[in-house]
């Protein structure tokens, strides 16, 4: 992608009181976020692709505390972990799609992704690859869209667009983007944090 619009979008960004970087690549971005991120410090991860290609919990396990349930947890174990997610000092995860005007896109199915991305820890950092970043609003809801279609077909949900790739804006129970959320301004200067990785990453 051309640089001009990467820098661009991070100019907007800013302007938008997220703290917006650019990293070259994977390692560039950990690197980054080593020293955005206190080590010693309490976060959660909103599961995502792109945090998983790049290696964020294998290169910070042992830095950072996590909060997360255990493996084969029960149902109360999983939901006291999402909602401790809301006092983690930093809250990770990756972006839907970004517009050069510097707003982030976001659509979630349970929310345990986008609320404590909204409200609640002290910092969030989304690292996003460059194929987030598009045009405008338009280009960006049909990127979410695609992306949840995607999902749904990786993941082998009964929705349509499992089977055929497009969506129906389905009412079936298994749905995965049930909220749409833009962050389009940060009240609090710098809370949200925004890596632009050089690179493609996730989906
Ligand atoms: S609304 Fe339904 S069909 Fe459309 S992308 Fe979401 S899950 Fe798929």
């Amino acid at each position: 992608m051309d640089r001009t619009i990467i820098d661009e979008t991070i100019r907007n960004m800013r302007e938008r009181q997220f703290d917006a970087y650019y990293a070259e690549n994977g390692e560039e971005a950990l690197n980054l976020i080593g020293e955005l991120v206190p080590d010693g410090s309490r976060v959660a991860s909103g599961g995502s692709e792109t945090l998983r290609e790049i290696g964020f919990a294998e290169r910070f396990r042992d830095r950072f505390s996590f909060i997360e349930a255990a493996p084969g947890a029960g149902p109360d174990e999983m939901k006291a972990a999402m909602r401790e997610r809301f006092s983690a000092d930093a809250f990770f995860l990756s972006a839907n799609a970004i517009t050069y005007d510097g707003r982030i896109f976001q659509e979630d199915g349970a929310s345990t992704r986008v609320a404590p991305m909204i409200y609640g820890p002290d910092t969030v950092v989304i690292v996003a690859g460059q194929n987030k970043l598009v045009e405008n609003e338009t280009k960006a809801r049909q990127r979410v869209k695609a992306t949840a279609c995607e999902n749904c077909r990786r993941r082998s949900f009964a929705t349509p667009c499992a089977e055929d790739g497009h969506c129906h804006d389905c009412r079936v129970p298994r749905r995965s983007c049930c909220t749409s959320v833009t962050l389009n301004f940060s009240r609090i200067p710098g809370r949200i944090k925004v890596i632009i990785v050089g690179e493609d990453l996730g989906i």
